[in-house]
């Protein structure tokens, strides 16, 4: 169950599309991050959370450059929206909203369950 290859060019462009817009915030957090004052003595502790938090979305953008090239791939492939794990299709509402997503909800909910469970 291929994709057509009109569709399979939508699907590249949108995901193109995503990738450059999160590229985008990506550079534009990593200059904030620059940006941001040393600690000073009476607002170290402000500038360290906020430095953080910054930096922890800039690891959760490149995490999603990564899906959004995986998807990529996948959609040069004409296998896009289909769930890696059961072969089912995603909900096109789902890709509506997370386009980079590779597994259908239910497997998703399932991964990261036993992530969980690894974690702690
Ligand atoms: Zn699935």
């Amino acid at each position: 169950m291929k994709a057509t290859i009109a569709q399979q060019q939508l699907d590249i462009e949108k995901l193109e599309l995503s990738r450059s817009e999160t590229l985008e915030e990506m550079e534009h957090l990593r200059i904030e991050l620059r940006n941001m004052a040393e600690p000073s003595a009476d607002e170290a502790d402000i500038d360290a959370y906020e430095r953080e938090k910054t930096w922890a979305l800039i690891q959760t953008l490149e995490r999603k450059v990564d899906s959004i090239d995986h998807a990529l791939r996948m959609a040069r492939n004409g296998t896009y929206g289909i769930c890696e794990s059961c072969s089912n299709r995603i909900d096109p509402a789902r890709l509506e909203i997370l386009p980079e997503a590779t597994l259908c909800l239910e497997c998703q909910r399932q991964r990261e369950r036993r992530n969980r469970r690894r974690r702690f």
